[in-house]
Parts: C-alpha cells; structure tokens; sequence
C-alpha cells in the first residue's frame, strides 16, 4: 500500500487583523498540498502565548488542522493543562511540543522545563487525545553534552509518548540520513520529519543559523553572500538549492517535509509544486 509523504507548514503567530487574514489566505492556497497540519510556532519563553492561541484556535475553526507549538515558559503545570483543555475543547488534535528558549535579556533567571516532561505531563493528563510532535537536530543542539546525548534525549521525548519528530533546519542531507541511521541503532524507529528552512535573506539566514547552530555550508555561504545584494537572484537560487535538497531527501526515505514558510507563500508554493507535493512514498 502506498504511503503518502507527510507535509507540515510552519507559520509564525501574528498580531494584526491583516496579518491574520494573510495566513488564513496561505493556508487556504496551501491546502491544495494536502498538508497534515498547519503549525504555529511559540515565541522564546511563551511570549505569544495569546497570539499563538489566538491564531492557532482562528486557524482551527476555519477548518484548518492545526498544531499549536508549546512549551512551558513561565507556565506551571496548571496553566499548561489549561491551556492543552482548550485546545482539545476546540478539537486541535497536534501539539508541537518543546521545551523552548529563554528570551533574550531573561538568560539565567529561570530554568526550562526539558520537553519530554511536557510530552509527559500532556500524556498523563490527556492519554493519546493529542498527536505529539517534538523537535530532533541532525546537526546537534547547541547545548548538547554531545551527539549521542542529544540522541538519546530525543528517545526520552518518544517514550514518553510523543509521535514524530521534526528537524532544526539544515542544508547538509548527508546530516540527516547519518542522523537517522545513529537513531535506528539507539532504538529510535519513529518518523523524524526534516524541517526545510527557504533561503529568502542573507543576513536574516546568517544570524539565525548561527543562534540555532544549523551549519550553512561555506560552498552555499559564498553564492549566498555573492547574490545578497540581489535579492531576486539569490530567493531563485535558494529555491534551487532547497528543492534538490528536498528531492534527496524524499528519494533517500525521509517520511516527508515540514516547511518553515516564514510566513513566505509565494516561495513555499514554488518549492511544492517543484516537488509535486503532494506525493506518496
Ligand atoms: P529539549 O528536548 O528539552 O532539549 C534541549 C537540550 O537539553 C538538548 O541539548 C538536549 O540534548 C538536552 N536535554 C533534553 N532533555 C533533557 C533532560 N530531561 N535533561 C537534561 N538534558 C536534556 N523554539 C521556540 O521558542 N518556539 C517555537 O515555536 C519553536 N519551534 C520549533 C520547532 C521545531 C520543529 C524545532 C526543531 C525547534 C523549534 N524551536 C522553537 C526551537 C527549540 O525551542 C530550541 O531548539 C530549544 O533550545 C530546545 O527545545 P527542545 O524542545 O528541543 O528541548
């Protein structure tokens, strides 16, 4: 039986009516990709807590399977039941859970809640209510002991009930599939979905990879840093490079794709339909 390849988008939360009615219009002209669910990501330390509901819940009731991404921030345990309670009462059924950043300023002054505590608590709580999703980094989180830490972390998150995982972005496949053969031999034989970050800025890529600890490669830096001053050039660019990277991917047996779209249509929507998503296995 053929098995269709997993698709995921990734929105930021928004704060303006226009930026509600954008999403909305994305997700709308994405639903023709068939995507399992439409994430909403959470800001460092819970800081769009009301508007990641907001637009999660907004999303859900028009019709749009929704993940709301979650961690503890400066929530307790009563104030995450709460919250997963209205989820379920508005029949959100995907979490993305994480333990999250601290904003920056805030370094220190509180710990994070690791996330296989919050796949717990919302296991203990809620049984098998909510499809969980957590997060996975073929290239190693940057607080990491070491690589095997870090995969063995990622084993505590899936027993203790989450579903998948989804990848930090990376531009080096050779990454993931080393990655997922290191995982099969701790054990770990649930789908680890890669997460495809579009190339749309230089600079924005930069900084944001050297936070997260995605390696751009130096070969990819160079073009990148050569079209910067073009951004035309370099977006076509960069979706040539993320489209072969998704195709290798796809034919090296990655489950499917989630899509940072930085709230971009216009290139999500090009690299779906290079790809010829949706598509089975
Ligand atoms: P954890 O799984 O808790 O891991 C954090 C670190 O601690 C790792 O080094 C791990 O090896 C180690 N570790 C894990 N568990 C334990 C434990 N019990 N005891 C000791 N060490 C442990 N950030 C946001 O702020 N908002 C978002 O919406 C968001 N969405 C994301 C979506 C995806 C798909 C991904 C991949 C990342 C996302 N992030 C988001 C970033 C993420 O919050 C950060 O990378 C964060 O630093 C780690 O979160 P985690 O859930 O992986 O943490």
């Amino acid at each position: 039986m053929d098995v269709k390849l997993h698709i995921s988008f990734e929105f930021f939360s928004v704060k303006t009516q226009h930026g509600l009615e954008k999403v909305h219009a994305m997700c709308t002209e994405l639903a023709r990709y068939e995507p399992e669910f439409y994430s909403v990501t959470y800001g460092a330390g819970g800081s769009t807590r009301s508007s990641t509901h907001d637009l999660a819940i907004s999303l859900q009731r028009a019709g749009f399977e929704t993940a709301p991404h979650l961690s503890f921030g400066s929530d307790d345990q009563a104030d995450i039941i709460a919250l997963l309670s209205t989820y379920k009462a508005e029949g959100i059924s995907n979490l993305v859970a994480l333990r999250g950043d601290l904003p920056s300023g805030l370094g220190g002054t509180k710990s994070l809640v690791h996330a296989n505590e919050l796949v717990a608590l919302t296991r203990q709580s809620f049984g098998t209510r909510f499809d969980i999703n957590v997060a996975a980094y073929p290239e190693i989180h940057p607080e990491s002991e070491s690589y095997h830490s870090d995969l063995y972390w990622l084993g505590e998150k899936l027993r203790a009930g989450a579903n998948r995982a989804i990848t930090q972005y990376f531009f080096n496949a050779d990454a993931y599939f080393r990655f997922i053969d290191e995982a099969q031999k701790v054990g770990i034989d649930a789908p680890v979905i890669p997460g495809i970050m579009p190339i749309t800025n230089f600079l924005n890529l930069v900084r944001f990879s050297d936070n997260c600890g995605a390696e751009i490669p130096r070969w990819l830096r160079w073009q990148l840093k050569q079209r910067s001053a073009d951004s035309e050039d370099l977006i076509r660019f960069g979706i040539d490079v993320v489209t072969q990277l998704c195709s290798r991917l796809i034919e090296g047996g990655a489950p499917g794709l989630h899509f940072y779209t930085m709230n971009n249509l216009a290139v999500t929507n090009e690299l779906c339909q290079n790809l010829s998503l949706p598509r089975q296995l």
